[in-house]
């Protein structure tokens, strides 16, 4: 969500007659966009602003913004702790980037952080913003903003505010431009995007409009996945609690969905799942992995886990392994827990684990991921698959990387480079923890974008 505001934000600064510099030291504007997700990007954006401190002193041209989630959250602490910021706004004000830029200039600095984003403008918005996208052929479409749960750990709510659901006719137009400007791959963004519409449908009936039971994210899914050009759907986060059925027939029937799952389990100890107010436990988490995996075959599955939320015993770190280890994931993002201000978690302090605890308890985990990791990964050898190539790899010029529809990152060599954007087919021959490994059977104009279900419109 972080990365698209900031493509959202580099389009603006480039619509206002900016051009991308080549490096910090000739930029006459650096935005930092923050996340306050988790602590260490506090610690990481003081550090950044004390060394952009001496840029301004060589280029007292330079203007300075801190925007997103964390800027909200410390809003004038920033000016008070750097002062040579310039601007300081917010997520719900991202459109307003280049004039808050115009307006310092002539007048000095400001902090602009508005409480939430209006409807009528979350319904807009998005789309009308110019991005400038890091990749030609792979776009992320917000499909829905805020947060609606309570997780004890969680800021999002308070930084993003309430789940509003952008309208499903606009958000299929604007996969359909994508599609015309040569995108052929989107992931759907939204905190909980199996709840996507609730909203909307919501709105409605209490406007007194009849309303039939949709739409629904897997109609959202059908509709995306039958735009011409569209090769490739991927979305995140689906919440646990509220995976339907209707959304696992619905990637399973579209055939441009991939067979990939982030599926944040966070812990697997049913008390420790309860006092985070996730609304599963870890016996009814596996039971709706079963019957993702059992709908969509050859499904990837990811996930988020936190280690050492407060009061988390020995016995309940356990059964975090175990299901973590019943579930076979294909790869996790591991985290240690981190108080969040305002949180609910956040207060109980006497209930803290001590990080030498929390050390070895995430060594314990990583051993478990790691060992589905590869052993997931290993599993692929033999098999062909289609990479959608992002580019030379980072080690070899001669070598390609690209994703499987799995989202597996893979390498392969070419004898000639091949343009970020190229389905290409590829047989894996090996391994590791986080690659595969290939090799270039040729490259694929196949029409996977087709679905076999008539496209419905909302
Ligand atoms: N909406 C998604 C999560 C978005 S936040 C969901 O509910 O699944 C991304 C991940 O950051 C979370 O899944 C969680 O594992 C991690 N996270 C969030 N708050 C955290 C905190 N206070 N400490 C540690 N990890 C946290
Ligand atoms: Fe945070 Fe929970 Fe909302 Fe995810 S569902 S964004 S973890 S409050």
């Amino acid at each position: 969500m972080n990365e698209h505001d900031s493509e959202r934000i580099s389009g603006l600064l480039e619509a206002d007659g900016m051009a991308e510099a080549n490096a910090m030291d000739e930029a006459d504007v650096i935005v930092l966009n923050t996340c306050c997700i988790r602590e260490n990007a506090d610690n990481k954006l003081y550090a950044q602003l004390g060394q952009l401190k001496h840029l301004k002193k060589a280029n007292p041209r330079l203007q300075i913004a801190v925007a997103g989630c964390l800027a909200q959250k410390d809003r004038d602490l920033i000016r008070e702790k750097a002062g040579h910021v310039d601007v300081v706004f917010g997520t719900h004000n991202v459109h307003r980037a280049a004039e808050l830029l115009t307006e310092a200039r002539e007048s000095g600095p400001i902090v602009e952080i508005l409480e939430e984003t209006a409807r009528e403008d979350a319904a807009a918005f998005p789309s009308a913003l110019p991005a400038k996208r890091e990749s030609d052929f792979a776009a992320w479409v917000t499909i829905q903003i805020g947060c609606d749960n309570n997780c004890a750990f969680c800021i999002v709510p308070a930084v993003r505010g309430p789940e509003i659901s952008r309208e499903f006719a606009g958000l299929v137009t604007e996969v359909k431009a994508l599609a015309d400007v040569g995108v052929t791959e989107v992931t759907l963004l939204g905190q909980n995007v199996n709840s996507y519409g609730r909203d909307i449908q919501l709105a409605r009936r209490q406007a007194g409009e009849d309303v039939r039971v949709r739409p629904l994210f897997g109609d959202l899914l059908r509709d995306v996945g039958a735009i011409d050009g569209i090769r490739r759907v991927r979305y995140t986060s689906p919440h646990p609690k509220d995976l339907r059925p209707e959304t696992i027939t619905a990637m399973a029937e579209t055939d441009a969905v991939c067979e990939h799952l982030h599926f944040p389990l966070q812990a697997g100890s049913d008390r420790i799942l309860a006092q985070m107010h996730r609304g599963y436990t870890g016996e009814r988490f596996l039971e709706k992995l079963q019957e993702a995996r059992a709908g969509v075959p050859d499904l990837a599955v990811t996930t988020d886990i936190i280690v050492g939320f407060p009061g988390e015993t020995e016995d309940d770190f356990v059964r975090t392994l175990e299901v973590a280890a019943e579930a076979r994931f294909d790869s996790a993002y591991t985290f240690v827990y981190s108080p969040r201000p305002g949180t609910e978690a956040a207060e109980w302090t006497d209930k803290f684990i001590p990080a030498e605890v929390t050390k070895d308890r995430m060594e314990r985990l990583r051993t478990v991921i790691e060992r589905s990791s590869r052993a997931r990964h290993a599993e692929r050898v033999g098999k062909t698959e289609i990479a959608a190539v992002f580019g030379p790899s980072k080690r070899d010029p001669d070598v390609m990387s690209g994703r499987t529809r799995q989202n597996k990152l893979v390498h392969f060599a070419s004898d000639k480079p091949l343009k970020a954007g190229t389905y290409a087919r590829v047989k894996i021959v090996d391994s590791g923890m986080h690659y595969l490994r290939g090799e270039l059977l040729d490259i694929t104009a196949l029409p996977t974008h087709r679905t076999r279900i008539p496209v419905v419109s909302a």
